[in-house]
């Protein structure tokens, strides 16, 4: 407890990525007082994304810095209320939503939550320590650092792929390590991935140890198929192995599965009345800018709905 007042609004969102600004747009833009908290980056994962070219509306493509902030634009244009921390707790007070961040506490009528994912760990040694030395899960931070290196990228996915393209800008050698011998990415990042100079393959192998002095200096290397284990030397390793949910505030207030998804309807409505949910950090099938503000708008309007039908 903070010992002020919560402050109230009617509808909070917690996350301020494509989902949730779409849901802030849409909110204000039906008169709800509204705010936004978002704990580190206002435009989520895609503020770090290169260049987004299935986005519709946007044939050359558009940076996720330049979309992030024409989509914070209009949904400032109609009056959504920002503000910078992250949530830690929410609990419910009756017919009200209580959420507890760093700095505050909040009432509100209607919750979105629409705090997405963050990049999945290997759990190796050497991967904690080397973070920032050699170590990332940033290529668009951390790539202009690697200006005519070599270095490996870890994982098999769009991630992976997408994020390799990108370096092969900096980099004059890039391996990516995958744990099988076949790539999960679509289609025509494999192609590019394939067809690029600058990159080879590590196939059926995982990276067992990150070592180093000061910073990155090789990765141990298993090969599954065989057993052998060998070092091989880098200057970086990007790890880009999948994603988790961002949930852990909210586990026990809405149902998930297993792995922290929050499991909605068609709606967005979670298993708790006047909660909703939207985006990367929902139960779904895929996870995509153009299907997280697809699930903003459906929250906002289906909070709408809630809220109407209250009265
Ligand atoms: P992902 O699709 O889950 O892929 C994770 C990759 O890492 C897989 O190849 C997986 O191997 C491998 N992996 C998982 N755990 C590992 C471990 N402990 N050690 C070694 N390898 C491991 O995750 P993602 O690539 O981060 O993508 C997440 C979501 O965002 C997806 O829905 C994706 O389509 C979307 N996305 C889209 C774009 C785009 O369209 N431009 C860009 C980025 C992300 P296996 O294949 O063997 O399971």
């Amino acid at each position: 407890m903070t010992g002020k007042d919560p402050k109230v609004y009617e509808a909070i969102i917690i996350g301020g990525g494509p989902a949730g600004l779409t849901a802030g747009l849409y909110a204000t833009r039906s008169r709800f007082h509204t705010l936004v908290i978002e704990g580190a980056l206002f435009g989520g994962q895609m503020t770090t994304t290169d260049l987004i070219e299935n986005y519709p509306g946007f044939p050359k493509g558009i940076t996720g810095a330049e979309l992030s902030s024409l989509m914070e634009e209009q949904a400032n244009k109609f009056g959504l209320e920002i503000v910078s921390d992250e949530a830690v707790e929410v609990k419910l007070q009756g017919e009200q939503k209580w959420v507890r961040t760093h700095e505050s506490e909040y009432l509100c009528d209607g919750l979105i939550i629409c705090t997405g994912t963050e990049y999945r760990k290997l759990g190796v040694p050497g991967e904690k320590e080397y973070t920032g030395k050699g170590v990332s899960f940033c290529s668009t931070c951390d790539g202009p650092f690697f200006q005519e290196k070599k270095i490996v990228v870890v994982g098999g996915g769009d991630s992976a792929l997408t994020e390799a393209l990108y370096l092969t800008k900096f980099v004059n050698e890039l391996t990516i390590i995958h744990r099988r011998d076949a790539l999960r990415a679509t289609k025509i990042y494999q192609e590019r991935a394939c067809t690029s100079p600058k990159i080879k393959f590590l196939w059926n192998s995982v990276v067992q140890e990150i070592k180093g002095t000061d910073v990155v200096r090789s990765v141990a290397v298993k090969n599954v198929r065989t057993g052998e284990v060998k070092e091989f030397e880098t200057d970086g390793a990007f790890i880009f192995v999948g994603i988790v949910p961002k949930t852990e505030f909210i586990k026990g207030v809405v149902k998930m599965d297993e792995a922290g998804y929050i499991v909605t309807n068609q709606n967005c409505e979670t298993s708790a009345r006047g909660i909703f949910a939207a985006g990367d950090c929902t139960k779904k099938l895929l996870r995509q800018i153009t299907t997280a503000v697809g699930d903003g708008a459906t929250a906002a309007f289906a909070l709408e709905r809630y809220l109407e039908e209250r009265e």
